[in-house]
């Protein structure tokens, strides 16, 4: 499913992040940018060990990654250029801030891509696997985040959510008809 905003594309579809090539991929990562389970342990599985290796001479520079924020690597051996690890909220009662926290990281990686000129960018749903944030919400803010930036002058001709299951895949198709 996809609509044009601008005159860019958000498509949204099921499946594996580290499968579908793009300039940039999106990492659901953690604050301390150590790998983890989900689609970050994913995403290291797959684009091999010169990752964690940017990561961390990232690390050593600056006490890793928070919440809302995002950092760019190499994608090693995914079919993409660059990795953006872009870190989450973890859901706690949805009053700590979570939903600006949410709207930040995917704002970090939309301008990260337009510092390095990508053309198209996919992304993870954020947040909603271990971090435990309700899908609906989730959804509901990743696009609409996105859909602001791609109204806007960019060089983004493409985003693509890769959604791994079927409930999180019709959450976000009926965002993406009531946006
Ligand atoms: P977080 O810690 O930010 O919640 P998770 O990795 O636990 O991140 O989950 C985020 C989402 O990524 C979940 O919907 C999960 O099912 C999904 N996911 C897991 N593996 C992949 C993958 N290979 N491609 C795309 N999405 C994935």
């Amino acid at each position: 499913m996809e609509r044009t905003f601008g005159k860019s594309i958000l498509e949204i579809v099921q499946g594996d992040i580290t499968k579908l090539p793009a300039d940039a991929i999106a990492n659901a990562a953690n604050s301390r940018l150590a790998g983890g389970g989900g689609v970050d342990g994913a995403i290291h599985r797959a684009g091999g060990s010169a990752i964690m290796a940017e990561l961390d001479v990232i690390r050593s520079r600056r006490r890793g990654c928070a919440p809302g924020s995002a950092v760019a690597t190499t994608a090693g051996k995914l079919p993409a250029k660059w990795v953006f690890h872009a870190v989450g909220p973890v859901y706690e009662s949805g009053e700590k801030g979570e939903r600006d926290l949410l709207g930040s990281a995917y704002r970090a990686c939309l301008a990260l891509a337009e510092e390095k000129h990508v053309r198209t960018l996919s992304f993870p749903s954020i947040s909603t696997g271990v971090y435990g944030y309700p899908v609906r919400e989730a959804s509901a803010i990743a696009l609409s985040t996105v859909k602001a930036h791609l109204e806007g002058a960019t060089c983004l001709q493409k985003v693509l959510f890769v959604l791994f299951d079927a409930g999180t895949l019709a959450a976000y198709e009926d965002a993406l008809r009531s946006l």
